[in-house]
């Protein structure tokens, strides 16, 4: 080894000994005759100190040393002279007094300072990620993203889970986004498809016989990108078959608390909800406005349907005659905003689809009085009993969105979320899971005027609501369930049907006719006919996880080699064209738009 100790370890206990380090130039200092080198690698920095007097070989080397060389330096460890020892680091006690100093390789001055953790734009640091990850931020994140990895890996072992790998070149494997295809060279015309998720490889491991499988799978899906998403992700797969709903949603709320205290000591993240609260997919909707509410704060939305239907207020009273809700936001402290800072939310609401914003402004103090556009359609009796409902106080800001239930889901979500981060309710640090159950098992595509699954096409109904079927598909509810935490969708998974028959009768409500489905998915129908256990399982999400025990606002900084928003590898310049030679191979013409020429 060029080294024989790392950058983090040296102490004083090392006072005295003969050692070797070998790292990157994290700062250099030139005082009178003596240059101070701050060697750094993953394990920490170390201060070294190169004297002209004692070692005038050394010292003219490092005068030449410049920011992320690769030095190999060999010294002895001394103890720091009173006063000059630095607590804010690991081994700030000590320094390595330089005998030799060598270059094992010089670097360019990077295009960006490696050794803070400073603002750099996207663009830079995904075109120089090597550099990127050196920093503190990077490292730490993906050590951690390791540990998580590990902890899964044990805490499933532990359990008796076998680690099964599937493949990549596979079939089209629906969880409702587009494939990435890659063309046959050996079949002409063929394709296979990227795995959207091992979704029906893992329900044939558990017609296998497996009973306990996982896998930290790659997942590929060709969709729109955004913070929480990548074309290709990593999920924690699973599935287990002689189970019911309740020992899935178990194992996986142990796991999660298990991860949270492997994550604690390296990002002092703090869980805050234990038993992880479980709400129908309808109850989160009523109080948070989304199906992956953020429970690290209130904010609770209010029904307010009723007492606004007997205002005078025509859109509350057409809204209501037309069996929509009015529901409202409370928020603490904010009734003197102007009227700026008003219009402002109402464009938020706008934004988020709402066709306007009411509010209620409480004046602070006790004056009673109350600012507020809809007040003049209100007596004095209904503005009193709307502000008790609200539970609102003086000073207090309440707002209002009346329009169809998906709208005002979709506005008040949106203030909910926007009042967090102005009123700093939303701790990174904090980790607050939640279950999201009683999901409807089809959502009515208008388009495509047709039912489509509202999770994937396997999983089962339940059993209660299975007549329904045939009568009202709309209110047959499916055996899925979701893992919330901090606003993001963090694992869904299902019950799985292990019935060829049902399995069929799905297939045929989402529109997909009998060639169609036997082409598709007809390995799996037949699979079901040799004896399926009945099976399920959930795929939580390993980037998001670990962006949020991290505290990071998006994947990107959990992924050693992530896309750009526009999916580009901007490091690499992928996608890039493909030589002819390999499209004649492939059989493949590429033909061009003229608008994209
Ligand atoms: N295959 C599903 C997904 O990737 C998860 C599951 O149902 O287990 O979303």
């Amino acid at each position: 080894m060029l080294k024989t100790h790392t950058c983090g370890e040296l102490r004083l206990t090392h006072d005295g000994q003969s050692v070797k380090l070998a790292g990157w130039v994290n700062r250099v200092r030139a005082q009178g005759g003596v240059i101070f080198i701050d060697l750094r690698d993953r394990w920490g920095i170390t201060q070294t100190v190169v004297d002209v007097q004692s070692a005038p070989e050394a010292h003219a080397a490092a005068e030449k040393v410049g920011r992320e060389d690769v030095l190999q330096i060999e010294g002895t460890v001394r103890a720091r002279p009173a006063g000059m020892t630095n607590p804010n680091l690991a081994t700030g006690e000590i320094e390595v007094e330089v005998r030799q100093l060598r270059v094992l390789n010089a670097a360019k001055t990077p295009p960006f300072d490696v050794s803070s953790d400073g603002k750099v734009d996207e663009a830079l640091r995904l075109k120089y990620r090597y550099l990127d990850l050196r920093r503190h931020r990077l490292q730490r994140n993906l050590i951690l993203r390791g540990k998580i990895t590990k902890a899964i890996r044990d805490y499933l072992y532990e359990r008796d889970f076998v680690e099964i790998e599937t493949p990549i070149l596979f079939k089209t494997t629906p969880e409702g986004a587009r494939d990435y295809l890659v063309p046959s060279r050996v079949h002409p015309g063929k394709f296979y498809a990227l795995p959207q998720s091992p979704q029906q490889l893992k329900q044939l491991l558990m017609v296998a016989g497996f009973e306990r499988y996982f896998q930290i799978a790659r997942c590929f899906r060709d969709e729109d990108q955004r913070g929480d998403r990548q074309p290709e992700f990593t999920q924690l797969d699973l599935e287990m078959s002689f189970v019911e709903r309740e020992d899935v949603l178990n194992l996986i709320e142990g796991l999660m608390i298990h991860l949270v205290q492997v994550a604690a000591p390296i990002t002092g993240c703090q869980l805050v909800t234990q038993p992880f609260p479980r709400l129908t997919l309808q109850e989160a909707m009523l109080k948070y406005g989304t199906d992956k509410p953020d429970l690290r704060y209130g904010l609770e939305i209010v029904d307010i349907t009723d007492l606004a239907a007997q205002t005078g207020f025509r859109v509350f009273a057409e809204n209501a005659a037309a069996g929509n809700p009015t529901r409202a936001l409370r928020i603490p402290n904010c009734g003197h905003y102007s009227r700026k800072q008003l219009d402002e939310l109402t464009e938020i609401a706008k934004s988020a689809g709402g066709k306007g914003l009411a509010y209620i402004a409480l004046e602070s103090g006790d004056s009673g009085q109350v600012k507020s556009p809809i007040g003049k359609f209100l007596s004095v009796e209904q503005m009193s009993a709307l502000i008790e409902r609200m539970g609102a106080q003086p000073g207090d800001l309440i707002l209002i969105a009346s329009d169809t239930h998906a709208t005002v889901c979709a506005v008040l979500d949106t203030l909910r979320q926007e009042f967090a981060a102005r009123l700093g309710l939303a701790d990174p640090k904090k980790i607050a899971f939640c279950w999201i159950v009683d999901f409807p098992l089809f959502e009515w595509n208008a388009d495509e005027q047709r039912w489509d699954p509202s999770h994937h096409l396997f999983t089962a109904p339940m059993p209660e609501d299975i007549p329904l079927l045939d009568s009202d598909p709309s209110r047959v509810r499916g055996q899925q369930y979701d893992l919330a935490c901090n606003g993001y969708e963090v694992a869904g998974g299902s019950i799985r049907i292990h019935d060829r028959a049902l399995q069929e009768k799905i297939f045929g409500l989402i529109g997909l006719d009998v060639e169609d489905a036997k082409q598709r998915f007809g390995h799996m129908l037949e699979a079901f006919e040799y004896g399926t256990p009945p099976h399920g399982g959930i795929a939580p999400g390993i980037d998001r996880l670990v962006m949020l025990l991290a505290g990071e606002p998006n994947i990107r900084e959990v992924i050693a080699f992530p896309k750009s928003q526009q999916a580009a590898d901007l490091m690499a310049g992928a996608p890039s064209e493909a030589d002819p030679h390999q499209l004649a191979e492939l059989h493949i013409r590429v033909v061009t738009a003229p608008e994209e020429r």
